[in-house]
């Protein structure tokens, strides 16, 4: 497989590789373009701004490595010249954002992740897919490991996320067996920290908006249910190493931290690290939420030499650091996502400085 690799003058004359990170405006995505184009890479990110906003990559736009296109994915996208690598984090990932449009997310995890492939296929690209611990549904396996197929509820409220990530993961696998594609599968546990969105739904950060602004923590069900989390840093350490494993490393490989904990020990952890009063407030438990959820890492350890590092506590301090700025500047948790589509077929091309 061609590779187009440049000698970077920037970066010691170190390999520097053309990459595009789809869903790069969001928040996964933005930690991930910082980290590339500190690394040397030149980074194009696009995004249709639906639950990412330019907020993340202000910074980046006058960085000359770095250029920002307006995009839906659903939509074919053309890139000018060469390309190594696609990051493919399109796609919403709070369910009240992906639930809200639920034919639009399937839409973006199967046509959208069509589209990134074809992509891969014409620039002979490397491309990795940001799946999910979501392909296991409420499991019946504990913890997960990545041979378990799932059990998910083909048409409860999460499908369209679920059944859409499942299905792109096949498209992805066929697109490497049938034209031999170089793809890398990672399934992402939940994930935090910075640059989630105030009003994202999500548990962690309805948690310290509440938890800051004195409000009631809102605990779905009684609480006893389960979640990993990982910290944003870790994961795109993750990212990246699986992105530079050998070819034949497609996975899919579980990315995620594997300390377990309650829905109501997070809400406590977070009431301790904020010093706040907030009571909990018990609420029904979503359709079809999952019970539990722990990764199995051991392939991610052994094959990539990733393990997860930060605690929850020193991430948990990040993340109420940034809400808490946030809160300060804007005033206000509710600013809602923009919504600002291209025309399909016409990405807009925001040249580094023109923002
Ligand atoms: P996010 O919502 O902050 O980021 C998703 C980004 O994709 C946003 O910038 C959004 O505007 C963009 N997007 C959505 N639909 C698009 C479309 N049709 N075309 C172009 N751009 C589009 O979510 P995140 O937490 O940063 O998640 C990033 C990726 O990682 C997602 O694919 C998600 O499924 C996956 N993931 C995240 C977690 C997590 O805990 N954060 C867990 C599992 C998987
Ligand atoms: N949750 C909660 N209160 C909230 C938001 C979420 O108790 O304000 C719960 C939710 O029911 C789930 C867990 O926290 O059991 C994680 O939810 P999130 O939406 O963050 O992620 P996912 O369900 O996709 O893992």
């Amino acid at each position: 497989m061609t590779m187009h690799m440049r000698i970077d003058k920037r970066n010691g004359g170190r390999c520097s590789r053309r990459i595009l990170v789809a869903g790069g405006a969001g928040f996964i995505g933005s930690h991930l373009c910082d980290s590339l184009l500190q690394r040397g890479d030149t980074v194009i990110c696009a995004d249709n701004l639906l639950t990412g906003r330019l907020y993340n990559i202000r910074p980046l736009l006058n960085h000359p490595a770095f250029s920002f296109i307006e995009h839906d994915v659903r939509d074919p996208l053309h890139v000018e010249g060469s390309l190594d690598r696609i990051f493919n984090l399109a796609c919403p990932a709070s369910p009240p954002h992906y639930q809200k449009d639920p034919i639009g997310t399937m839409k973006t995890c199967v046509v959208g992740t069509m589209n990134l492939l074809e992509l891969a296929r014409q620039k002979s690209a490397r491309f990795l897919q940001a799946s999910t611990s979501e392909v296991y549904g409420d499991p019946e396996i504990h913890p997960q490991p990545e041979s378990y197929a799932g059990n998910v509820n083909p048409i409860g409220p999460r499908a369209c996320y679920d059944e859409g990530k499942r299905a792109a993961e096949t498209l992805i696998f066929d697109y490497h067996r049938v034209h031999g594609v170089e793809v890398k599968v990672a399934r992402i546990f939940n994930t935090y920290g910075p640059r989630m969105l105030e009003n994202d739904g999500r548990v962690v950060s309805n948690f310290v908006v509440q938890a800051l602004q004195g409000a009631p923590i809102t605990v779905y069900g009684r609480g006893d249910q389960t979640r990993s989390f990982c910290f944003v840093d870790d994961l795109v350490r993750g990212l990246e190493m699986l992105m530079e494993s050998p070819a034949a490393l497609t996975g899919p490989f579980n990315l995620g931290n594997p300390q377990e904990m309650t829905i109501e020990e997070i809400a406590r952890e977070v009431l301790a690290c904020t010093q706040s009063a907030s009571p909990l407030r018990f609420e029904p438990l979503p359709k079809d939420d999952p019970r539990r959820r722990k990764p199995v890492i051991d392939a991610a350890t052994e094959l990539l030499g990733w393990r997860p590092s930060i605690t929850l506590r020193k991430g948990l301090e990040a993340t109420i650091a940034y809400f808490a700025m946030r809160l300060a500047t804007t005033g206000s948790p509710s600013e809602a996502p923009r919504r600002r589509l291209a025309k399909p077929g016409r990405p807009r091309l925001t040249l580094a400085g023109s923002q």
